[in-house]
Formats: C-alpha cells, sequence, structure tokens
C-alpha cells in the first residue's frame, strides 16, 4: 500500500492544531484541535471530514504528549490512526528557521539542535512546536517528520531588505537581522494569485497582503520573496490585532527611562496590548466595524490609523517591485472584510489598484477578482491554506520514497 497521507501538526504553548490530508487528490480527511492543555478545562475538537462528524471532549489534557495521544485516538476511531500505514509523514509547522532553514526539512537530532538554538529569537513559538516535534517523533519513531517553517520564504530577500541599518557586528553576533514571518501563506497565497491570473509564479510580480489577528506583506517578484513587513519577530510592520508593528524604537528607551517600565512590560505592551486592541480596546475588526457604524470615534481612528499602515506597505513595494500585477488580500480580515479592502485601495487609482463594489461585496471560499474589468493591476481575495501548503511541501520532501 503506498501511503499518501500527511498529518499536518501545528503547536502551540497550549494548543494543537491539526490536519489529516490524502496528497493523492489533496483532500482533507480529519481537521481539529486541542486547546488549553496543561489545563483543567481541556477541550479537543475533532471532525472527520469524510463523514461529517464532529466529536468533542473535555476535561484536562496535561500535556503535548496526552493531546497528541487524545488525537490519536479520535483519528482512530474513524480508522485513520497514527499507526497507519498509510500515513507517509507529520509535516510541523516551525516558525523560526533562521537563516539555516531555506526549505522544509526532514526532521533529525541536528535539526532540533537547530531550532533549539533559535528559541532566543522565537521565545514563544519555537519551544512549543519542538515540544509538539519531540512528541509525535516518540509516538512514531519510524515515521518521517518534516519542519516547514514560517521564514523559509523570504530568505530569498536580497540584504539590502533583510539587514537593519545597526552595526554589523552587533548584528551578527546575536542574528539581529530581519526573517519575516507567515512565509507559508505568502508562498501559497503568491502562488495562488499567479493561477488565477492565469499565469506561472515566475511570470507575476504579487504584493500580499495577510491580515489576520497577525498581519503581514510581502513584495513577490517572479515567485520569489524579495521584502516583507516581519521582521526579526513579528512584531514589526503592519497595525495588527494587539501589535504595534512599526514604531521609533526610542518609543522602548523613552517608556523605560521616563514611564519606568520594565523591558518585559514593555514587551508585554507592543505585543499584546497594542495594535487594534490598544487604541480602541477590540481587536476583531467586525466588532470595530460595528462600532464604527454606531458612530464611535475611537474605533473609527483605530481603523484609520490600521489602514493608514497598510496603505504605506502597498506603496513601499509597489516601488520595491516596479511593476505589479496583482494586490491579494488573505487571512481572517483579508478573506472577509470588503470594508478594509476597499479602504486599503481607496484614492490609489494612480497606481492602477481600485475595486469593483459589487465584486468586492460578494462572498465566497474561492479565489476570486475584485479589482473591475480590464483594471491595470488585479486585486484578489485569495484564502490561505497554510495546513494545505504544509502537506504539500512535506509530501514533496518524502512522498516518493515512501
Ligand atoms: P490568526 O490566524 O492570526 O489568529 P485569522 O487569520 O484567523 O487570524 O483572522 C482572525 C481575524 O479575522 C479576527 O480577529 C477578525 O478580526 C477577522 N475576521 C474574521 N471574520 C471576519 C469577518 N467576517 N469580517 C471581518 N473580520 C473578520
Amino acid at each position: 500500500m503506498t501511503a499518501t497521507r500527511v498529518l499536518v501538526l501545528n503547536s502551540g504553548s497550549s494548543s494543537v492544531k491539526y490536519q489529516l490530508l490524502d496528497m493523492r487528490d489533496a483532500s482533507r480527511l480529519a481537521v481539529g484541535l486541542v486547546e488549553r492543555i496543561g489545563e483543567q478545562t481541556s477541550r479537543l475538537k475533532h471532525t472527520c471530514v469524510t463523514s461529517g462528524d464532529t466529536h468533542e471532549r473535555s476535561g484536562p489534557i496535561a500535556d503535548h504528549d496526552a493531546a497528541l495521544k487524545a488525537v490519536s485516538e479520535e483519528l482512530a476511531k474513524d480508522g485513520l490512526g497514527l499507526d497507519s500505514p498509510e500515513l507517509a509523514a507529520i509535516g510541523h509547522r516551525v516558525v523560526h528557521g533562521g537563516m539555516f532553514f531555506t526549505e522544509p526539512t526532514v526532521i533529525d537530532e541536528e535539526v532540533l539542535t537547530e531550532i533549539e538554538r533559535l528559541i532566543p529569537v522565537a521565545p514563544l513559538h519555537n519551544p512549543a512546536n519542538l515540544t509538539g516535534i519531540r512528541t509525535a517523533m516518540a509516538l512514531r519513531p519510524d515515521l518521517p517528520q518534516v519542519a516547514v517553517f514560517d521564514t523559509a520564504f523570504h530568505t530569498t530577500m536580497p540584504e539590502s531588505a533583510a539587514r537593519y541599518a545597526i552595526d554589523t557586528k552587533i548584528a551578527d553576533r546575536y542574528r539581529v537581522r530581519r526573517y519575516g514571518f507567515h512565509g507559508t501563506s505568502h508562498a501559497y497565497v503568491s502562488r495562488a494569485t499567479a493561477k488565477l491570473l492565469g499565469k506561472a509564479p515566475e511570470d507575476v510580480n504579487v504584493i500580499v497582503l495577510h491580515l489576520g489577528n497577525g498581519a503581514s506583506a510581502s513584495a513577490v517578484r517572479g515567485g520569489v520573496c524579495v521584502d516583507t513587513s516581519m521582521g526579526l519577530t513579528p512584531l514589526e510592520g503592519l497595525v495588527m490585532g494587539t501589535r504595534s508593528g512599526d514604531l521609533d524604537p526610542a518609543v522602548i528607551f523613552h517608556l523605560q527611562r521616563v514611564g519606568g517600565m520594565s523591558m518585559d512590560e514593555i514587551d508585554t505592551l507592543l505585543n499584546k496590548s497594542s495594535g487594534l486592541f490598544g487604541l480602541c480596546g477590540d481587536n476583531d475588526m467586525r466588532e470595530i466595524r460595528r462600532r464604527m457604524d454606531e458612530g464611535d470615534e475611537q474605533a473609527r481612528l483605530a481603523f484609520e490609523i490600521y489602514i493608514h499602515r497598510l496603505k504605506k506597505y502597498i506603496g513601499a513595494y509597489y516601488a520595491v517591485l516596479g511593476t505589479v500585477d496583482a494586490v491579494a488580500f488573505t487571512a481572517g480580515v483579508g478573506e472577509n472584510a470588503d470594508f478594509v479592502r476597499a479602504a486599503a485601495v481607496a484614492g490609489l487609482e494612480g497606481l492602477g489598484l481600485a475595486v469593483d463594489e459589487d465584486r468586492n461585496a460578494r462572498r465566497g471560499d474561492e479565489a476570486r477578482l475584485i479589482s473591475p474589468e480590464g483594471a491595470r493591476v488585479a486585486v484578489a481575495v485569495v484564502p490561505t491554506d497554510e495546513e494545505m501548503e504544509i502537506a504539500t511541501q512535506t509530501y514533496a520532501l518524502v512522498g516518493k520514497a515512501a
């Protein structure tokens, strides 16, 4: 029997998201989520896509090991257990691959050590990713396990975009440079946009706007990333749900010296209670829209700051690319919030950018054009699918050998 299934694991500090895919026809067999691992109120939600059945369990799940065992039990009920000979590999999302990992990589001890060495630049994410990998390796030591890095797509950035203008010796010593994140999504969406235009990825220049709770923009020239808005960490760039994005680094000195705040307090401020949430107390774009409709000025200002930053990045990446074939909106906000898309390109007719009101208002799960007929630059909504991309990359690496 040929092994054609790939289990995709996205392990966070207290959660594991998973999908089981069959790469023969790129179909989803099961999807699920374990939340609040380590608490009394852990919860597992599992859906078997083929039957449409959903099972939920609640009650304590002590750690990632217990979580993966519970996932395996749920999969086994549908005849899709982790011990199945049809499972070809497990693909793991790893947030930070530094400069070392430019491609998906089969995990061995050396790879684990390198991911561990990157913990100082990804203190929240890489430890959780490592725990998930180690647990999965212990469960199926015989199975290829592949790491797919959020940073990998951006390793093609030229030094002019990847370096900060600080002392090179210090930057090199502490690996301070712009790595970028959401790379799996930017890779998938830029390719899917080319497909939507009926062209090869090599033949198009795309600005990808991944607008979720975390948000980032990228400039992709002929399928190759040449710039992206996140940097050493996912804090740089666009205004996000709770992260500030760009700011004068001196704000940090000021808050420490004048405000008496500790570095940890400032870190928490900028990552957890800034962005839309810091500006107006809400980070969900639906809620912000509702408040704006009621005439709430604070929500309106938060929205305007969000859009202003987004426009600046569209303009910047237009200049970086020189010619642009498409601007693609993706992720929770990008795929659903027509008012964000309309506001982001409003007034950019001079750059050939506009949305058609009816097309923009139409909803759907498919990639679609929202620019007017015959527009110089296509504006598109392109739903992202990071799990499919991780599975595709994982299977491409190990599928042939399986
Ligand atoms: P992440 O993966 O970064 O957590 P998502 O890509 O799932 O985020 O996006 C989540 C965000 O998408 C929500 O916080 C919300 O602001 C936005 N969102 C989801 N659905 C809608 C909608 N129908 N209209 C407007 N915004 C939406």
